[in-house]
């Protein structure tokens, strides 16, 4: 049987957890199985958002959470009027936003069953919206439940998570991603492979690897970079090819949502229809999306810089791991022999100090750092031998 919960991969652990709840929840008796808040932690790609809203799916299907059902449909695609999913576009949520949500939902469900507020980012609330989401927490409404999704429980404040039910979604393993990308996407067995090995358990990564030429040939410059850092000049020269590549993966992606999302704000607003411009208050409108569509953007590109630099990290990684003997843990298996010969002209320890710059990048670049001076500095540091 299909549920909701089918489309976790290799999450068994905490699925047998969100059914008792889901069934509990429909018996109407207050029990421990069921509670008002709850924390998804997971890495990038662990599925905690898909989760939240597979778990929303179990609570407000009349059919005991079938997934197929108009309800299911409508929770999955945020079309739903009891199943609010919160999206951050920008870097942070504020408190504004916290505060018009909680107004949204203070109302009871309008199909009587539970209303559900997912929270994708919650590691990127800022204080004062925490506190405001805090109170919520602590009264919440009747039948409503709350479901934050976070990286790790340390980047949700203590006051919030010590009132929140925790579930710790794992990172697939290798064989599972490798085997959904064969069996589900249908990629052939040996890109499976590599898309899986390469992702490190990030499924919908590999599936996005596994199907677009154009990002495994990005990937493949990107992979080089490390090998050809032998001056200052390349080095600069690098940090403009990766993120100039980062941003345009980002951009290609989001380019054709944000001429359809202002096409259909236009719309809403009379465009077209009587020949003339927009009803009042049209272009107020449409300069508010473009701004928000802005923020997004940045923070795509930003988020596409982070995934480049993982990637690299991994060639790194795969260098230590034939220095110190393991080579059939090498991640990036194609280039095998160039992680070799890398391998044996560079010592161990300037291998871990190229990792503490990319991750002392990452972190430069996740607190609003500048990009491409953030990638010159971190590249001219990998130059060094
Ligand atoms: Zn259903």
């Amino acid at each position: 049987m299909t549920t909701p919960f089918s489309t976790l991969v290799g999450q068994e652990h905490i699925v047998d957890v969100l059914q008792s709840a889901a069934t509990a929840s429909r018996s109407g008796i207050e029990s421990q199985e069921m509670t008002h808040a709850w924390v998804f932690t997971g890495p990038p790609g662990s599925g905690r958002s898909s989760a939240a809203i597979a778990f929303a799916q179990a609570l407000i299907c009349p059919n005991d959470g079938c997934g197929t059902c108009s309800d299911c449909n409508a929770a999955k695609t945020n079309g739903h009027p009891d199943v609010e999913v919160i999206r951050t576009e920008g870097l942070s949520i504020k408190v504004e936003e916290v505060r018009e949500l909680l107004t949204r939902v203070a109302w009871a469900p309008s199909m009587g069953g539970w209303r559900v507020v997912v929270l994708e980012d919650a590691d990127r609330l800022t204080d004062s919206a925490a506190d405001a989401l805090l109170k919520a927490i602590e009264e919440p409404g009747a039948r409503t439940v709350w479901i934050l999704c976070a990286p790790t429980l340390h980047d949700v404040l203590p006051t919030i998570r010590s009132r929140c039910r925790h579930l710790q979604l794992r990172t697939p393993s290798l064989e599972v991603v490798t085997s959904v990308l064969i069996n589900r996407d249908n990629i052939e067995p040996g890109l499976a492979d590599f898309a899986a090995r390469v992702s490190q358990g990030h499924i919908g990564r590999a599936r996005y690897l596994a199907t677009n030429e154009t990002v495994r040939r990005n990937r493949e410059i990107i992979m080089q970079l490390p090998l050809q850092l032998d001056s200052l000049a390349i080095a600069f020269h690098a940090a403009q090819t990766l993120v100039d590549l980062a941003t345009q993966e980002a951009n290609s992606s989001s380019d054709e949502r944000d001429i359809r999302e202002i096409e259909i704000l236009q719309e809403a607003y009379g465009k077209g229809a009587t020949g003339r411009g927009m009803a009042t208050g049209g272009s107020k409108a449409v300069k508010e999306l473009e701004k928000e569509q802005k923020l997004r953007s940045t923070r795509m590109v930003r988020d596409s810089i982070d995934t480049t630099l993982l990637d690299i990290t991994t060639f790194y990684r795969d260098v230590m791991l034939v220095q110190s003997g393991k080579t059939e843990s090498v991640l990036n298996a194609d280039m095998r022999q160039q992680i070799e010969s890398y391998a044996t002209s560079r010592s161990s320890y300037s291998i871990i100090l190229k990792l503490n710059a990319l991750m002392a990048a990452r972190a430069k670049l996740a607190n609003n750092a500048a990009p491409l001076v953030t990638c010159e500095a971190l590249m001219c540091r990998l130059a060094m031998p």
